[in-house]
């Protein structure tokens, strides 16, 4: 088997994974054979899966920073954080105050390996990382790390991005989001990505299927199934749009709509 990260400890590299395809297609340099193989079939089902994948991780950095300086957000607590692709969301946010406190969660072992490059905190700030799965919110909030990072006094931005379609209806996503949210103070924030196929269903179904056959079963919604997991929340302006259209910034990359497969959002927990 090659080895096309830089080695350590790989971990199950003969079978893709979700987090190092991601990075092998944003461009990254974690990854393992078959996570490229798996990306290219991938990409030849559908050739804008890159441009969808940076658009994605364009929404979080332009949520994470808008959170930090229009809302005054301190404390973040990111689940499905990926592999440490800069600029990483502490980043970003410690740019604007370097206060503030970061809580990294993802359930795959690789990530775990990286983890340290996400621990690169300011002196005022802090960052950590949980190895944990989403479907188990009390092991992230009962962590030490969670615990001993961030207050629940304090208003606190969970974010999920480019995940939730790894989290099916029969994982009770809706009830999932609730456990993560309920014990967070008024003046929270959820910032979300949602995967769809309302706009290229057959390239983004054949992705799906691709992913499937990867062992990644998929799970793709619809506006109205991924605007009710803002429920009883305030949505922040222009609420619930493809990721590319939150926001934008002046140099974005430009795309076509039918290139983006997530909607993304960010709303305010009265
Ligand atoms: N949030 C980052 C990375 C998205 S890639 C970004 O948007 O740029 C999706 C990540 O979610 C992967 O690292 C994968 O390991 C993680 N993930 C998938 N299912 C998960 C689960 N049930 N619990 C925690 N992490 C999960």
């Amino acid at each position: 088997m090659t080895e096309i990260g830089d080695g350590q400890r790989p971990l199950n590299t003969g079978t893709a994974h979700s987090a190092r395809v991601y990075d092998y297609i944003l461009g990254g340099k974690n990854h393992y054979e078959a996570d490229v193989a798996a990306g290219d079939a991938m990409i030849e089902v559908w050739p804008a899966l890159p441009v969808h994948m940076r658009a994605n991780r364009a929404f979080m950095l332009r949520a994470s920073r808008y959170l930090a300086r229009e809302c005054g957000i301190r404390q973040f607590l990111d689940i499905g954080t990926g592999l440490p692709t800069s600029p990483n969301l502490h980043e970003v946010v410690q740019a604007v105050e370097p206060g503030a406190r970061v809580v990294y969660v993802d359930n795959d072992p690789i990530v775990l390996n990286y983890a340290q490059a996400l621990l690169a905190s300011t002196p005022q700030g802090r960052t950590t990382y949980v190895h944990a799965d989403m479907r188990d919110p009390d092991a992230i909030l009962g962590s030490p790390e969670f615990r001993a990072t961030l207050d629940l006094g304090e208003p606190i931005a969970l974010l999920v991005i480019g995940m939730l379609h790894f989290i099916h209806p029969s994982d009770d996503d809706h009830g999932l989001l609730r456990r993560l949210l309920d014990p967070l103070p008024p003046g929270s924030y959820l910032a979300a990505t949602i995967g769809t196929a309302d706009f290229a269903p057959q390239e983004v179904g054949r992705v799906a299927e691709q992913y499937a056959s990867e062992g990644m079963p998929m799970a793709l919604r619809t506006h109205e199934e991924a605007a009710a997991f803002f429920a009883g929340l305030d949505l922040v302006d222009p609420g619930l749009v493809q990721v590319h259209k939150w926001r934008p910034d002046a140099g974005d990359e430009q795309v076509r709509d039918e290139d983006i497969a997530m909607y993304g959002a960010l709303a305010r927990k009265p």
